[in-house]
């Protein structure tokens, strides 16, 4: 038996390693366009220990360790360039302490938001915490290896700004943490310790995020989806900029596609309102409509599309369909909102050129300090030449979004490279350095933000 195998088993037990064909080949693939890669291992450890003896021996033998969470990045982000091993965390997946008054959450990082939310429906539905969009099995931890957002994007930022503590494996094994809990009080607070948060963003390449305390917010007992529709995409900015002055929305998440064909060409903001109370929804919605709303319906150039959805929010993935091959990805970025217009235009030039419907659509981030702008392509799996027009269009995205002054979000290798071709070159340096002294033996995801 083969000594990297052997050693595996010993740490997790013979029932969590696999180096079967049939096995391996189900961790080589993602659902985007990425081509195959093949690991020689997939390990699920249950413990931060586990993990820490895993990469102890991965530097002993040289071997590649790649975590994977739900593996729902599209962007090939989970996938082993190198080989190796997958380290496949969704088997830890606690739930470890739910601290009502001072709202947050710690929990291993490869459980799942789905659990997460369930488990706050059940224990304390006065609270929740921001849920991506994504399908309910990407996990806690790979959100944050990316800086996700979720639905709470507007009030209170990106996800990995809502962190109270962190516990991460190194990648020479160490077990660290950081936060209040790294002085043995409660996982309560990031701050104001000095800042050494070097494993967001990261894709895994700095360390193996294994626990995280999470802040939860207000869940209110009212919700509602509002849906506010104009013509044209050079208003979008300004009825953002209106929204966000009056706060009362949740989520605010601008869209266009071009299926439904009624719906082509017509910009959506999907507004969620909640409130505790009919009184406070009705302010709300006052408070949106009548005082912020109400001139773009009478100057004739806005209409309500719909009111009162039940939080039927806008899904990309509804995309997948439009190929009939149950194949999309997407181009995210970081962009000012004023950049819509253009997104949109040259997004649906971009769709049409390599015969895709178009869907876009912009998340406010913060008080309209940026929107996740997002380009979607569906493509047909059975079919080489439409993955193959996806991916052209994937790579022409990743170029506009440099073009429109925006950053790449959850870039693929090529988007990473862009990046980094671009990148000041002592901020580059400063990157190989962190890389090299976290993980001497460029072990951790490799290929992914590799600096030459
Ligand atoms: C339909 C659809 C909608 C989506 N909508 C959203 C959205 O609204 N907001 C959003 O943020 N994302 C969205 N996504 C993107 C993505 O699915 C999510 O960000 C998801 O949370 C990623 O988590 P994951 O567990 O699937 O990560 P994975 O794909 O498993 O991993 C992501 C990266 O992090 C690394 N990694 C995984 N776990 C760890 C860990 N514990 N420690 C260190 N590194 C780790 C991996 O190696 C990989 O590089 C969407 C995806 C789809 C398919």
């Amino acid at each position: 038996m083969d000594k990297i195998y052997s050693a595996l088993t010993q740490i997790v037990g013979e029932d969590y390693v696999s180096n079967r064909p049939e096995e391996l080949f189900t961790y080589s693939k993602d659902l985007g366009t990425s081509p195959p890669q093949f690991p020689e291992y997939v390990a699920a450890p249950r413990t931060a220990e586990e993990v820490s003896r895993i990469v102890r021996m991965a530097n002993q033998e040289k071997v590649a360790v790649v975590p994977l969470g739900g593996g729902m990045t599209l962007a090939g982000l989970a996938l082993p360039l190198r080989g190796g091993i997958v380290l496949d965390l969704k088997r830890m997946d606690r739930i470890i302490e739910l601290n009502e008054k001072a709202r947050y959450v710690v929990i291993e990082a490869g459980a799942s938001h789905g659990k997460l939310t369930a488990h706050l429906h059940k224990h304390a539905p006065h609270l929740m915490h921001s849920e991506p969009g994504a399908p309910p099995a990407a996990t806690i931890g790979g959100n944050l290896a990316i800086h996700g957002q979720g639905d709470l994007a507007h009030p209170y930022g990106f996800n990995s700004d809502m962190l109270n503590g962190l516990e991460v494996v190194l990648p020479t094994g160490e077990i660290c943490r950081f936060g209040s809990c790294a002085i043995g009080c409660a996982w309560y607070t990031l701050h104001p310790l000095p800042d050494l948060g070097l494993f967001l963003g990261w894709n895994g390449s700095t360390g193996i995020i294994t626990k995280v305390s999470l802040r939860l917010f207000p869940c209110k007992k009212f919700r509602e989806m509002d849906i506010f529709v104009v013509e044209d995409e050079t208003l979008i900015p300004d009825v953002l900029f209106a929204l966000t002055h009056v706060g009362m929305a949740e989520d605010l998440v601008a869209w266009s596609s071009a299926i439904p064909p009624f719906a082509n060409e017509l910009h959506h903001i999907s507004i969620n309102i909640t409130g505790d109370s009919k009184e406070e929804m009705e302010f709300k919605r006052r408070q949106i409509f009548d005082i912020k709303l109400s001139k773009y319906i009478r100057d004739g150039v806005g209409a309500i599309g719909a009111v009162a959805q039940p939080s039927e929010r806008p899904q990309i993935s509804k995309s997948a369909d439009w190929k009939k091959g149950g194949g999309f990805e997407y181009v995210g970025s970081i962009m000012p909102v004023a950049a819509y217009p253009e997104c949109y235009r040259r997004g649906a030039e971009i769709s049409t050129r390599h015969d895709i419907p178009y869907t876009v659509l912009g998340r406010v981030i913060g008080a309209a300090h940026g929107m996740m702008f997002s380009w979607s392509y569906a493509f047909n799996r059975a079919d080489d030449r439409s993955v193959q027009h996806a991916r052209d269009a994937l790579h022409e995205t990743d170029d506009l979004v440099m073009e429109l002054g925006g950053t790449i979000w959850k870039p693929a290798v090529f988007g990473q490279q862009l990046l980094m071709s671009r990148m000041d070159p002592n901020t580059l340096q400063m990157m190989k350095k962190v890389k090299t002294m976290l993980d001497p033996n460029g072990i951790m995801n490799p290929g992914n933000w590799e600096v030459a």
